[in-house]
């Protein structure tokens, strides 16, 4: 039985969270994504237009002229490393060149001041948020199911895929090396270290395959951040493990030690202080390179979001509800590079992304959030147009292919504008998903994928620059912060 105080005790508290909640001037929003997805320059976009009051007509607050300012100011967390946004920003506008891609954890916080839409809560809040953006690998995420796994487990599991076909020429040098090695000999430094790169080769191997085959843990050893060389990192699976227990002083114990080390000192305390304190997430796809790739990309796309989303999926069976309670109530999946299409493929990019998201929530099991899809380009580099070909005309894309990228016999310098027929998707998702890797030989993608340079961007009379184009930024945004603003 509860007593009275207790009960008034219990309603204060729900009062006062409901207040916190509706008065809270800070929202988490997390951004991650596999490595080049387009995280830096999704960040670097989004702060830019905020900041320089960009074109957003589908961002309602900015639309309705109520955002009064937005301006960066100190993130909360002083042992994360700033997000370097004027260094990216500088590199897209000044220079004209991509930024350096997301290789650890960063912050950084933006505060919007803006009046209310409704004249209750404009009696009530103070008209500002405050969002504190978390960039952070996806390959860290992809960490989260080791937390299950015991080393002799993980151990057998990273065999097993080293022998698939796909795999199998790739893994060859470090089976190799591990088909001489003694579990149970005497541990041995050296032999850890080489063994331990041995792995990381592999698996960075993986990585750049052309075959875009997916992420294998730990997540660390593509993307060590400031853990590079560390013992922490300096363990490899064994071969051959049984039920048997390690003998003490053994090869076998040691790297089961490091690998325990490695799930206690990095994968808990990512989780329990990054991810378990966002409010929003947004999850970068780079869907045309897999759609391009083939259909075993895209498999393997669908395989990497599955258990990206089986990270956020709050209740039980989740191996993350232990270290938090807080969850995500939304999390939009964006296709990014979409400025690739001329613009009659972009519905038909997004409908792909929509399906391949449904695949995975259905076989993450995933519920709680609320999960939307967006094809977007963080910046558009390219614009639309349209050439003649004997009678017919065709629908073009125009930009600056970047230095060595070739269309043909033709290699660019960087310098020259250029007209390409990009092609069009599939008008039926379904198309996409029943292809086999069979019916393709690589030799005839989907679309024609020529990497294009930053756009030139207009200045005002007054020399200003305006802020950078893109391709519905603003929709992320709406579905992302919108509400917050409201
Ligand atoms: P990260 O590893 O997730 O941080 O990826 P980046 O943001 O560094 O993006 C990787 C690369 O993808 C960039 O260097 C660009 O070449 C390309 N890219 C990313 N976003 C866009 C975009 O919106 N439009 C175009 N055209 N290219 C993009």
């Amino acid at each position: 039985l509860t007593t009275f105080a207790d009960e008034t005790r219990i309603a204060l508290d729900t009062l006062a969270g409901r207040a916190v909640g509706l008065f809270s001037p800070s929202l988490r929003l997390g951004v991650t994504g596999l490595s080049r997805a387009g995280k830096t320059v999704f960040i670097s976009a989004l702060v830019h237009n905020l900041i320089h009051g960009g074109r957003l007509p589908l961002f309602e607050a900015q639309k309705s002229g109520r955002i009064a300012r937005a301006f960066l100011e100190h993130q909360p967390d002083d042992a994360v490393p700033r997000f370097q946004y004027e260094d990216h920003v500088a590199a897209l506008v000044d220079d004209r060149i991509w930024p350096d891609s997301t290789r650890a954890i960063s912050e950084m916080r933006l505060t919007v001041e803006y009046e209310s839409a409704s004249g209750w809560n404009r009696m009530f809040s103070a008209g500002k948020l405050s969002i504190d953006i978390v960039d952070y690998p996806g390959e860290w995420l992809l960490d989260l199911p080791l937390l299950g796994k015991s080393f002799a487990e993980f151990s057998h599991e990273a065999f097993e895929m080293a022998e698939l076909p796909v795999r199998s020429d790739l893994s060859q040098a470090w089976r190799d090396l591990s088909a001489g090695i003694d579990p149970n000999a005497d541990a041995d430094e050296m032999t850890a270290r080489r063994l331990a790169e041995s792995f990381a080769l592999y698996l960075k191997a993986c990585k750049q395959d052309e075959r875009a085959l997916s992420t294998l843990p730990p997540g660390r050893f593509l993307m060590p951040g400031d853990l590079d060389g560390s013992p922490a990192l300096t363990f490899a699976p064994l071969p051959g493990l049984g039920e048997a227990r390690a003998r003490a002083g053994s090869l076998h114990a040691m790297m089961e030690r490091r690998y325990e080390a490695y799930k206690t000192h990095v994968v808990k305390p990512f989780f329990r202080e990054h991810i378990a304190r966002l409010d929003r997430q947004i999850v970068l796809v780079d869907a045309l390179q897999a759609l391009n790739a083939g259909p075993g990309a895209v498999a393997d796309l669908e395989r990497a979001l599955t258990e990206i989303l089986a990270c956020f999926r709050p209740g039980r069976g989740n191996l993350l509800t232990d270290l938090y309670s807080r969850r995500i109530d939304r999390i939009l999946i964006a296709a990014t590079k979409a400025d690739h299409l001329h613009h009659e493929s972009h519905d038909r990019l997004q409908a792909i992304v929509r399906r391949l998201a449904d695949r995975a929530i259905a076989r993450a099991n995933f519920s709680g959030a609320a999960v939307d899809v967006v094809a977007m380009a963080a910046v558009r580099a390219t614009r639309e147009g349209t050439v003649k070909q004997g009678r017919e005309t065709l629908p073009v894309i125009i930009g600056t292919p970047l230095s060595g990228e070739r269309i043909g016999d033709e290699t660019f310098d960087g310098t020259t504008e250029t007209a390409i027929f990009p092609g069009d998707l599939p008008a039926k998702p379904a198309e996409v998903f029943s292809r086999r890797d069979r019916d393709t030989d690589g030799s005839d993608p989907l679309i024609r994928f020529v990497r294009f340079r930053p756009p030139k961007l207009e200045r005002t009379a007054e020399g200003a620059t305006l802020s950078l184009p893109h391709i519905r930024l603003d929709r992320a945004l709406q579905f992302l912060i919108g509400d917050r603003l409201a």
